[in-house]
């Protein structure tokens, strides 16, 4: 039996166990009577084991089918309500010594064009950002010890937190960049960062040795283990995440449930986010080359499925991916997404000249934030630009502790419509800010206390006078 308990990656995402798992659940995709104990389980909303959500996945029963997108949409609604938190990715370098296939940033690409952002560049690039109505970024970078090593990573968050420009702040910054020493982690938290995020890119050993064949990311170990030393480093959150179409979705589906399970056996809290990215057309990188794509329906079911394995976590969904199938997977479990998201090195504060490609990956909604923001208020969703829980120091377990006491409906949802309102008043054009302020009187009624009611009908009448900053 493999072993969640120790911190060894081989351990606990054991090829073995996912190779059984793989196997059961394939040997009972059409097993109904075993589905519909799972999906009793699953109803008690208190998670799945890696091997019952492998079953799900593999389900071929057309009703039972149907049951599983019902009941993901279900926990999604009872965990999250209707709200959806907004970020942008801010690249800050793209300066990188690995060799990984997949992406262009890779050390052997000689005709992207190699930048890293200056303090000043970053004064301007978040600028832009904060006059779009941002409030939570995501930063990412290349693994370059001399171009971008911790301190400049430090030192580009403190420039983000000192930035004040209008009404406008960036309140919290999550970050994602490699795979690094428990005292560096230690640096990002006294930098106050949210989320640390990294890809896995896929658990399959082999395969990810050889899909990064050079540099410091080779390391499977190491890779693997990050988010063990990250949270030594006293990162209470941290954000999970394989990119499909690298390898078999099915074994890296159940290694980031595993993965999910050790840190919530070990460290006693999961997951605070998994994000779904999928592999997309970049410079120098033609995704066909690898042949696990995985179809929209996949990827819904994906989405689905972990949802109802780890009902707590916050799940992300890209500018990858568009705006057709972000409207397919949101009501199956997202709770945050990214919007006007530029995957260049600098390109919000001026476009990138096409002459000086340096991003990442194609993205497939190119729409405004206010575009995205209007398009899901049309479908009843509340976008969220709220980052107390962060500040109000409820992360990790005490976050989850929030979400699991049903207060949610009297502590994030006021936060959303306030922070929605204040979006609506200093950056929304005419057309989103009417159909917001309908939206807002009609959620007023999800909030059930009272006082709290009381609280913020008085915050939003007095918004346009200035005040930016009450929080439950
Ligand atoms: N350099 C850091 C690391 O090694 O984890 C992280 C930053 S990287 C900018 C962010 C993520 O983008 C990677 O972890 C990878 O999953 C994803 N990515 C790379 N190439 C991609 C591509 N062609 N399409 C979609 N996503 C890609």
């Amino acid at each position: 039996m493999y072993n969640v308990m120790s911190p060894k990656a081989e351990e606990f995402i054991s090829h073995e166990e996912i190779l059984e798992s793989l196997a059961y659940a394939e040997k009972n995709k059409n097993n109904r009577k075993l589905i519909d104990e799972i999906l009793t389980k699953a109803r008690e909303r208190k998670g799945l084991s890696h091997r019952e959500a492998a079953v799900l996945l593999d389900c071929e029963l057309e009703d039972k089918n149907q049951e599983i997108y019902a009941l993901a949409e279900q926990i999604k609604k009872d965990f999250y309500g209707n709200r959806i938190v907004m970020f942008a990715p801010l690249y800050l370098s793209n300066y990188c010594v690995n060799g990984c296939e997949y992406c262009p940033y890779h050390v052997k690409n000689k005709h992207i064009a190699r930048k890293k952002l200056t303090q000043e560049e970053i004064v301007k690039e978040v600028t832009a950002l904060q006059d779009m109505g941002h409030k939570r970024l995501a930063l990412e970078a290349g693994e370059d010890p001399v171009n971008n090593p911790i301190e400049y990573i430090l030192e580009c968050i403190k420039t983000i937190y000192g930035i004040k420009h209008k009404n406008g702040a960036i309140r919290r910054v999550n970050v994602n960049i490699a795979a690094t020493t428990v005292e560096n982690y230690r640096k990002l938290k006294d930098a106050g960062i949210g989320t640390y995020i990294l890809f896995q890119e896929t658990y399959h050993k082999e395969s990810y040795e050889k899909l990064h064949p050079t540099g410091p990311k080779h390391d499977y170990a190491y890779h693997t283990e990050a988010m063990d030393r990250a949270m030594d480093g006293g990162i209470d959150d941290v954000g999970l995440g394989v990119l499909y179409g690298l390898n078999n979705y099915r074994y890296d589906f159940t290694g980031i449930l595993m993965h999910a399970e050790h840190l919530e056996a070990y460290k006693g809290v999961g997951p605070h986010t998994i994000s779904v990215p999928r592999l997309r057309r970049a410079d120098d990188i033609d995704p066909d080359v690898f042949d696990n794509g995985i179809s929209d329906e996949i990827f819904a079911k994906i989405v689905a499925c972990i949802r109802i394995a780890v009902p707590y976590t916050g799940m992300i969904v890209s500018t990858r991916e568009s705006q057709k199938c972000r409207e397919k997977v949101l009501h199956l479990g997202i709770s945050q997404i990214s919007g006007a998201s530029r995957t260049s090195v600098g390109g919000y504060a001026e476009p990138e000249p096409e002459e000086e490609n340096s991003a990442q990956f194609d993205v497939s909604d190119n729409r405004t934030l206010d575009e995205v923001v209007r398009w899901l208020m049309e479908m009843d969703y509340v976008p969220s630009f709220c980052t107390a829980c962060y500040r109000e120091g409820r992360t990790g377990d005490r976050f989850m502790t929030l979400l699991k006491s049903g207060q949610i409906v009297n502590c994030c949802h006021p936060n959303a419509l306030m922070t929605l309102k204040e979006y609506l008043e200093d950056y929304a054009s005419e057309e989103t800010r009417v159909i917001g302020d309908k939206l807002i009187e009609k959620e007023m009624d999800v909030i059930t206390n009272p006082k709290v009611k009381e609280k913020v009908r008085d915050y939003l009448a007095n918004i346009h006078n200035g005040e930016r900053d009450f929080r439950f």
